[in-house]
């Protein structure tokens, strides 16, 4: 399973929950290997399913091991925020400076189905509020910097000119004014 492109519908339409009942694990299974699969080829820090074009609340996550997390809530963040840089697999080659939580506590399900607690700090938080942007229909770039700041990020792209009238028109959509 490819990735999508950058304006696959998909990708902006919130995510159903998955189905953890015994019935499903053999499809839960396949879907997590491709999920690990695809962000370790890309040399990604996480990748959710509906950038492989499955609107499904699972995403990968690249730790010491790969893990895939089904069904993610964040349960608390932290009010101090950190900047870092960030990109994101569907947009190669842009990457903002972006406010995020220093710490988060999350809960979700593992492949088998058990649930999970976690309290994440640092680029692990980073990356699960990343990837619950993608679970909202979502991108990173959604709401967070100005369009001066996105206009210096797609300058440095070097496939910028071809995203730019895209993203502006998902500004323009998102959030109702143009610029
Ligand atoms: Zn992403």
């Amino acid at each position: 399973m490819p990735l999508v492109k950058y304006n696959d519908p998909v990708l902006y339409q919130k995510t159903e929950p998955v189905d953890m009942g015994d019935d499903n694990a053999k499809a839960r299974v396949d879907l997590a290997a491709a999920l690990i699969i695809e962000m370790l080829k890309h040399k990604g820090l996480g990748l959710s399913a509906n950038q492989m074009g499955v609107p499904q609340s699972v995403f990968a996550l690249r730790r010491n091991k790969p893990i895939t997390v089904f069904n993610p809530y964040v349960l608390r963040a932290s009010k101090e925020d950190e900047s870092f840089w960030e990109g994101c697999l569907t947009f190669p080659g842009l990457y903002m400076m972006l406010k995020r939580p220093v710490w988060i506590e999350v809960q979700y399900q593992n492949v088998s189905g058990g649930t999970v607690n976690e309290k994440l700090e640092g680029m692990d938080a980073r990356v699960f509020m990343h990837e619950m942007h993608h679970m909202k229909g979502e991108i990173f770039f959604h709401k967070k910097p100005s369009w001066l700041k996105l206009r210096r990020a797609l300058d440095k792209c070097p496939k910028g000119e071809e995203y730019a009238p895209f993203i502006r028109e998902y500004w323009v959509k998102t959030m109702g004014f143009d610029f």
